[in-house]
């Protein structure tokens, strides 16, 4: 039975507030969706016909400032699954501490059977059903599954006309051109690596020299590998995509690998390497795992086969929470989503910031600024797993949700 990712964020919150004494209306506030908009739109296909699709937007909570989250397209976007997405968002940007609440959009359709001016519809409908609840000082969303730049050119564009000026603010994820960030593209790698860096040595670890296997050869995957590889010395011993792995003891370079998978459209049969299975991956003989693909990979089947030392969970929710216990007793490092994989909405804060201004800063300035605020937030968490004596997600949880009580408290309630 699939389990309803909604249900599963409000257990979260309930075995926060029980950490950390939070009962009553705070709580059910942490549990409950602010806003919650349902829109169902008419969209012209290209054979003249219409169809009618269904969006959402959910705006979780607004306490710590304007909401921020993703829009995603796929067939099996639900309402519930909406609502988590808004959630998780909500403590990802409280636990690297940006002036954020949470959000998350999506519409329900196929956008791989889709063509670009179909999909160009659909966003401009979209973003114009919802562009009562949006805006800079609002609810800035940005790209997630099967959105891109692309489309939040498209929404930039008709929100822009709809007020009749340009308003880059309202939506980050941009092409540069449009007001995007330097940097943004590798941030969530980025992030990702810095925040290995800081916990190594936590885990008696040297990164320098240190097998990691990373499974996922994407956006967060391939630039996670790069940077382990080229700026901190690590040996990339494990890749794999959706079509399979690779594997060799003494190390791929990341670059060489990516070449190869642009050329063949897949990391799988690259020279000299041992083909090897997701499953196999995730087993491998590593000092540092990075699940950087799909969610629910480790579980209570494999996590105790799970040979690293560290675990840094570049994807959203790769680890089902039986398999969190099992890595706990191994006594495996996990760094977990929300703080591992922040660099990313951490960039689009920087892209928002730099948009309001108007003033736009260099690929230098904006990745010295990622790396504090990655490191910054690693520390927090840690010192609140080794006060607490929990594992780094229940830290990062009681880090994140402390931030949005404290503000809930102090704001009051309305009247
Ligand atoms: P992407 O589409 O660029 O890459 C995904 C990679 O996973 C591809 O290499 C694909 O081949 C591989 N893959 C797909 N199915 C697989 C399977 N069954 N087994 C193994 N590999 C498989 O996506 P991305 O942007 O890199 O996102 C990856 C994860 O990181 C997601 O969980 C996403 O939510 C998370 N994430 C990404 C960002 C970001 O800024 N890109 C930010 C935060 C979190």
């Amino acid at each position: 039975m699939k389990v309803n990712p909604f249900e599963t964020a409000k257990r979260q919150v309930d075995i926060v507030c029980d950490i950390i004494g939070v009962n009553g209306g705070v709580r059910e506030i942490l549990k409950n969706p602010k806003r919650e908009l349902t829109v169902n739109f008419p969209v012209r296909l290209d054979d003249g016909s219409y169809r009618v699709f269904q969006g959402y937007r959910v705006q979780y909570n607004m306490a710590r400032g304007p909401t921020k989250g993703g829009i995603r397209y796929h067939p099996d976007v639900t309402l519930d699954e909406v609502r988590a997405l808004a959630a998780w968002m909500t403590w990802k940007c409280a636990v690297v501490n940006l002036p954020y609440g949470g959000a998350k959009g999506g519409v329900i359709c196929d956008p791989k059977h889709m063509s670009m001016s179909e999909l160009e519809r659909l966003t401009r409908r979209y973003a114009s059903e919802i562009s009562p609840l949006i805006g800079p000082e609002m609810d800035i969303p940005a790209p997630d599954v099967y959105t891109d730049s692309q489309t939040m050119a498209w929404i930039m564009d008709t929100y822009s006309m709809q007020k009749g000026y340009s308003v880059p603010g309202v939506i980050t994820g941009k092409p540069i051109a449009l007001g995007g960030s330097e940097g943004r593209g590798e941030a969530t790698g980025r992030g990702c690596a810095y925040v290995i860096r800081e916990a190594a040595p936590h885990a008696g670890l040297k990164v320098k020299g240190s097998a990691v296997a990373v499974q996922g050869f994407g956006n967060a995957g391939s630039v996670a590998a790069k940077i382990l590889h080229d700026e901190q010395g690590a040996k990339i011993v494990a890749i794999s995509d959706s079509k399979g792995g690779i594997y060799t003891a003494g190390g791929m370079d990341p670059h060489k690998v990516e070449e190869y998978k642009h050329k063949t459209g897949s990391v799988t049969g690259f020279p000299g390497a041992q083909p090897i299975t997701n499953e196999e991956l995730l087993a491998s003989k590593c000092d540092i795992l990075v699940p950087a693909a799909l969610e629910n990979v480790l579980t209570k089947r494999n996590a105790d086969k799970v040979q690293a030392k560290m675990v840094a969970e570049a994807a959203n929710g790769p680890t089902l929470p039986e398999a969190d216990e099992i890595l706990f007793e191994k006594k495996v490092t996990l760094l977990p989503d929300i703080l591992a994989n922040a660099g990313g909405v951490t960039v689009s804060y920087f892209e928002w910031a730099q948009d309001i201004q108007g003033f736009f800063w260099t690929l230098d300035e904006v990745n010295q600024r990622l790396e504090r605020t990655m490191v910054r937030s690693y520390g927090d968490v840690h010192k609140e797993a080794q006060a607490r004596k929990v594992h780094n997600r229940t830290a990062a949880y009681v880090v994140a949700i402390q931030k949005v009580v404290d503000a809930i408290q102090r704001r009051g309630i309305y009247p």
